[in-house]
């Protein structure tokens, strides 16, 4: 078995891995990098592959797979679980809606990709000519999966995103693996140890209280799929009393996330928590509801776009409200830049935030201790290639790996091949 990486080298985003095995030749991710421009992972020709296996529906790891499926004669297989397909539909065709950029596929190959999906359930063995594929739950977002690649007797194990804690919203990851010769490993907060879950929560629901209790607003911006229902389902558990709005895309991710209650933790809590919430429809509630103490949830969560951009605009005004940042900010974001310089900027006007702005950490991804545990808990003696992190996370994470398993491991470049 042979491995090329087509993108995701020292980096976050971009997602994308070729295995090569004898003749049979499949992709684990294609992603786009989302800067003010998307940037592609390296070119695959449909004709070479019979299959690319989606491991969730994060742009940054399904993005790119449409440009695969330009012809509608194509018989290249697109591999994932139900609601990885049904959520990547939704963001590549709002990635396409919004885009002012060019995007070398459109909705017409999106649509093909999802006419050639074959839906795979965690734990069930997939053969593609003489190479095994199987997905293990991911504990990442809603239908996430981390995929074992088998041929002969190498087996290689691809995280893709993982969360080995689990959520409010989702189980934790499976690791009940056999043991594994070529391990490709996420390393996003390979170096940081996140805020404990716990902790965040109780900061988040003594910030939400803080600003309810003085009439104000809180607006929290926050990705549509996953954080957004994270949030609802933090405060549904905690019995938070008060008014919960969701709006924006949000709003069709709890649509399609609530049709799959297998893949849930506790779907009584997530139906709960979204159908108990205002679900905010049309501009006249909107306007609104922003003068009514309560929280409001809403996408993007990087305030790029979407609904939120209204929000913000409307709840920096006044004091009395609050801003909670409870997703990763990217640099150049108007989120980052709330973040650290306390403004907001509309039609290139500067303007000084008075709403109270708050970050907490709530993220779907390991920490640097449970990365170290999904080392643990592995068995072999495996190859490690370590990815899908900044420069620093990847190669300082492949040498304590080194130093502390013995593993020959390293931060790949793109296009490098290792072979197994
Ligand atoms: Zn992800």
């Amino acid at each position: 078995m042979k491995v090329t990486v087509l993108g995701a080298a020292k980096e976050v985003g971009r997602s994308a891995f070729l295995v090569n095995a004898n003749h049979t030749n499949i992709l684990l991710d294609y992603g786009v990098l989302l800067k003010r421009e998307p940037i592609f992972p390296m070119h695959v020709k449909p004709k070479d592959i019979d299959a690319v296996v989606i491991s969730h529906a994060h742009l940054d790891h399904s993005g790119f797979v449409p440009s695969l499926f330009l012809s509608q004669s194509t018989e290249v297989q697109s591999l994932g679980t139900v609601p990885t397909f049904e959520l990547s539909q939704l963001l590549i065709e709002d990635m396409i809606k919004i885009s002012g950029f060019y995007l070398p596929f459109e909705y017409l190959d999106l649509m093909t990709m999802m006419k050639r999906s074959k839906i795979l359930k965690y734990r069930e063995p997939y053969e593609i000519n003489d190479i095994t594929v199987t997905l293990h739950e991911s504990g990442h977002i809603l239908g996430g999966s981390t995929v074992v690649v088998e041929h002969g007797k190498k087996r290689l194990f691809y995280t893709g995103d993982i969360n080995t804690r689990g959520s409010k919203l989702l189980r934790q990851a499976d690791l009940n693996l056999d043991p594994i010769d070529l391990l490709i490993i996420e390393s996003t907060y390979s170096q940081t140890e996140q805020t404990p879950r716990e902790q965040s929560e109780a900061e988040l629901l003594e910030f939400a209280y803080e600003v309810i209790d003085r009439k104000g607003t809180l607006f929290i911006p926050a990705f549509s799929v996953e954080r957004a229902q994270e949030i609802a389902c933090v405060l549904k558990t905690n019995n938070f009393p008060h008014k919960v709005a969701m709006d924006g895309m949000a709003l069709k991710a709890n649509e399609i996330m609530v049709r799959h209650p297998t893949f849930l933790r506790d779907p009584e809590v997530f139906k709960k928590a979204v159908t108990e919430a205002e679900w905010i429809r049309g501009w006249n509630r909107r306007k609104k509801i922003v003068k009514e103490p309560c929280v409001i949830i809403s996408p993007a969560g990087m305030l790029v776009g979407g609904t939120a951009v209204f929000y913000l605009q409307e709840i920096a005004k006044d004091s009395k409200n609050g801003i909670a940042i409870v997703s990763y900010q990217g640099e150049g974001t108007p989120g980052k830049t709330l973040l650290e310089k306390r403004v907001t900027i509309f039609d290139g006007r500067v303007r000084k935030c008075l709403a109270d702005v708050k970050r907490f950490e709530f993220s779907g991804h390991n920490s640097r201790s449970e990365l170290f545990e999904i080392l643990d808990r592995i068995n072999g003696n495996p190859k490690v290639l370590t990815v899908h992190g900044d420069g620093l996370s990847c190669t300082k994470f492949a040498e304590e790996i080194r130093q502390k398993y013995g593993y020959d491991a390293k931060a790949p470049d793109a296009g490098e091949l290792i072979e197994l």
